[in-house]
This record gives C-alpha cells, structure tokens and sequence, in this order.
C-alpha cells in the first residue's frame, strides 16, 4: 500500500483512519478511481486507538439507524473485504443511578423496540450475573442490549483500506494534502510534496484535522477536537471476553473486557480541547499528552459499582483526538459553497464503529446523487456547525461531558 501517486483519480480521500478507509473501500467498491492519502502512516493516528464499542441506542433515530446498520457490517466485515476482524458480541447493560437516568432508560427502551432492536430492562441481579465486576448496590435500573459489540479497533481502517487496494485504490502513506486545487470555485485536484492528483472528487477525511483540510478548500466545519482517554488494567482473575460493554450514565464511564484485564474509559466533565491548527505540522496523536489522574477520577466515580478498579495496576493507557460537534451529530454531505468537496467527520467518540455504513452512505450519495436515508441533519453546513468559536466550544463540551444523557436531559440547547 506505498504505490505511485497517480496523476488523475475519480475521487481522492484524504485521511485514512476508519471514516476515510471505509469511504475509500466502498467508492472502489462502485467502481470508481480512487486515490487515499494520509500525511501519516496508514489507520495510525486516532482510529487504533480507540475502545472499539458500537453503542447502537444512539440520541435519535437516525443515527440508531446507522448504528445498528453498522453492527451488521461488522458482523459481515470479513465476509465483505475478505479481511480480518477480531469482534466479540456480548451486548452492553447501560447502568442509571439516579431516577431521571432510569427514566431515560424506559424511553430508550420503547425507542429502541420502536426500530426493531433486541433491547430490554433487566433486574440488577441478572445484570451482576452478566457482569461479575458490577456491583449493584445503588443502582436503580439496567437496560440490556443485547446485540452490540466491541471489536480490535486498527483492523477497521487497516482491513477497509487493504480491500480498497486490492479494488485498485492507491493507498499512499505519508502523502500530505497541502492545497486543494479550485478551478472555477469546484474542486479539481489536491495538490502533495509528491505532485498533483486532479480529481472532481475530493473527501475530507482527516479526523482532527477536518478543519484545516475543509480550510484549504475554503469550507468551515465547526468540530472541535476533544482528547479521549482509556486505561486497560493487567489481568484479572474471573474476566472473560463475553462479558458485556457496561456504561454508568451520570459517570459517563465505560467498562469492558481487554486483554484478561477491564478497560475504562470516559468522558470528564472539562476535556482538553485542541486546535491543531495551532500544533507543528509534523505533529501526531502519539505526541498527545495523557494524564491517567483523569481516568483514576473516573474510576472513583463509579468505585461503587466497580470497586475493582480501586488501586488496580494498568498495562495500557491510550488516548486520541476524536471531533466533538455541537449538536452530537456526526458531520457528513457536501461542503457549503465548494462543488465537490465532502466532508466526513465530527465523529462525537462513535466514529469507529459506525464508519461501515458512513462511509458507505458517502460513497451511495457521490456515486448516485442520494443517500437511502435522509442524513440533512449532518449537514456540514447546519447551523451547529457554523458557531461563532467560544459556543462551539462549550457546546461540544457539554456534548462531551454528558455523553450518556439524552437530549431531554442535556443543559438548554439553542444550538440546532
Ligand atoms: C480513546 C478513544 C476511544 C474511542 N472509543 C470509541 C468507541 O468505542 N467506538 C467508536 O466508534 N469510536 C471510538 N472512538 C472514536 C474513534 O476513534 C473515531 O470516531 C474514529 O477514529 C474517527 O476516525 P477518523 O477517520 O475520522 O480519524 P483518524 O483515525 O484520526 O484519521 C484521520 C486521518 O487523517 C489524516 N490526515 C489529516 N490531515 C491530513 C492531510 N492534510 N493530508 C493527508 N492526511 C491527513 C491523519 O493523519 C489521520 O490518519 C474513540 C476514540 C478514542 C481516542
């Protein structure tokens, strides 16, 4: 996957992690010239780095839709791109302590059934007996999905852009996009160190960078880059990979089987946000500085569900810069005012998961003019995506920090 630039494609994607890799699989998939750059090695930046959790109940039922759709490409991922994926399917128990989340519950179940979902309520006990590390003491309700999933993350991007070049994509490593070509105002080409690809086509699939991609065609995205971190503890007697996902919803903390050992991660109330326009153009999401006291204060949040992870050693600690938008929308169609530019991104943390049918709905619109579902409310052009810079801000940390809410108990939102 290190091939010549070629001189002319169909369409050229820029960024190869999950969202741009699955695009690039499903535009060669239909036939097209496709060329997928990435300044940086390929699916190596924030997509490997993830949890690797479908959470299918998302905050409405279009992106329920795509979740669920999801799961079933990942179900046939290997079937599809002849390429591996490690996945388990232990469903996810979604845990309320207080009554307003419990009630959240209730709607999220009937909304759930409503589409079709193998989702219920169940007694803590039998939660406890799914999962041996959840204490229940306190808690007031569980609700069970039962079909979501987690999986290796780096063989999403990793699998997707090997199947593009075997469909006869050009896969090109550390091949910068700095400019995209405009003649007339649409888009022509991009220009890289190694010369210029012309293409009517151009995707901006460049995860924390979607910003300064979009800029060079001179689109704005309002997404803000938002560190996420996860810890996987060393192993632990009685953990087994069949044991489900499980989310506290005040704490917004995630737990999971990793490695013999549990995963945590989560979602703190003042992340770190990030301007990359700001950072060296040579800089990488391995240069990101963690900071495990932030994920030790998650696991005191819900040390009484989890008592396990009191002064527990870890053997991983990872973190990347997934983009927050203001509404909890994911960012996908064309870009406002620039023929032929796309823009997939503002993955919200579910980015990975979900990249199998993004990007197939992408690769759907740009090579039959419509999408089978109505996506305008990810328009990169709606009004949550053109927020002056200090609300965007504040709005996709509030997105950020109150991940497992629903919409009905989030802070007032004006912003849509
Ligand atoms: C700790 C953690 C846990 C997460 N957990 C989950 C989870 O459980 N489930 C889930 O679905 N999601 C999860 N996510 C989110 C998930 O990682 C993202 O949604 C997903 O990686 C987004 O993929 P992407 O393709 O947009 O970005 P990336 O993987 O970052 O890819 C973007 C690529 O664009 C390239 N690029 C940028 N600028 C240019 C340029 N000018 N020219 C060429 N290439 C360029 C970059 O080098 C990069 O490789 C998690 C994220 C983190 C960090």
């Amino acid at each position: 996957m290190n091939g010549a630039l070629p001189g002319r494609a169909d369409a050229v994607v820029i960024g190869s992690g999950g969202l741009g890799a699955a695009t690039a699989f499903h535009l060669a998939r239909a036939g097209l010239h496709v060329a997928l750059l990435d300044k940086a090695g390929i699916a190596s930046q924030s997509s490997p780095r993830a949890a690797g959790l479908s959470g299918t109940l998302r905050a409405d039922d279009l992106m329920t839709r795509i979740a669920a759709d999801a799961v079933r490409r990942i179900e046939t991922f290997e079937a599809d791109t002849g390429e591996p994926l490690v996945f388990h399917q232990p469903g996810s128990l979604k845990v309320a302590r207080r009554e307003e989340h419990a009630e959240q519950l209730l709607d999220e179940v009937a909304r759930g059934r409503g589409l079709g979902l193998d989702v219920a309520m169940v007694p803590p006990d039998e939660a406890r007996r799914l999962m041996p590390f959840l204490c229940t003491e306190g808690v007031r309700a569980v609700m069970h999905m039962r079909t979501d999933v987690y999986l290796e993350p780096r063989q999403i991007p990793e699998g997707y852009a090997r199947a593009a070049a075997r469909l006869g994509a050009a896969v090109l490593p550390h091949t910068p996009v700095q400019e995209i070509v405009t003649e007339g105002g649409a888009v022509a080409g991009v220009r890289t160190p190694r010369g210029v690809i012309w293409a009517a086509t151009v995707i901006d699939a460049a995860g924390g960078w979607l910003r300064q991609v979009a800029a060079l065609g001179g689109a704005n995205v309002g997404v803000v880059p938002t560190r996420h971190q996860l810890m996987v503890t060393v192993p632990l007697a009685g953990v087994r990979p069949d044991q489900p996902i499980t989310r506290v919803i005040d704490a917004n903390v995630y737990v999971r089987p990793e490695k013999g050992g549990l995963m945590l991660g989560g979602y703190e109330p003042d992340p770190l946000q990030t301007d990359l326009a700001e950072m060296p153009a040579e800089f990488e999401i391995k240069d990101l500085p963690l900071d495990l006291e932030v994920l030790r204060g998650l696991a005191r949040s819900v040390e009484a569900q989890f008592p396990v992870f009191r002064d527990v050693a870890v053997q991983e600690h990872r973190g990347g810069l997934p983009t927050m938008t203001a509404d909890g929308e994911h960012v996908l169609g064309p870009a406002p005012g620039v023929p032929g530019l796309w823009i997939i991104g503002g993955c919200c943390v579910g980015g990975l998961t979900t990249a199998p049918t993004l990007g197939a709905l992408l690769a759907e619109w740009i090579v039959d003019g419509q999408t089978s579902m109505d996506l305008s409310s990810m328009a990169p052009g709606r009004k949550a995506a053109a927020l002056p810079e200090p609300d965007l801000a504040e709005r996709c940390r509030l997105q950020y920090a109150h991940h497992y809410w629903s919409p009905a108990s989030m802070p007032a939102d004006d912003a849509n």
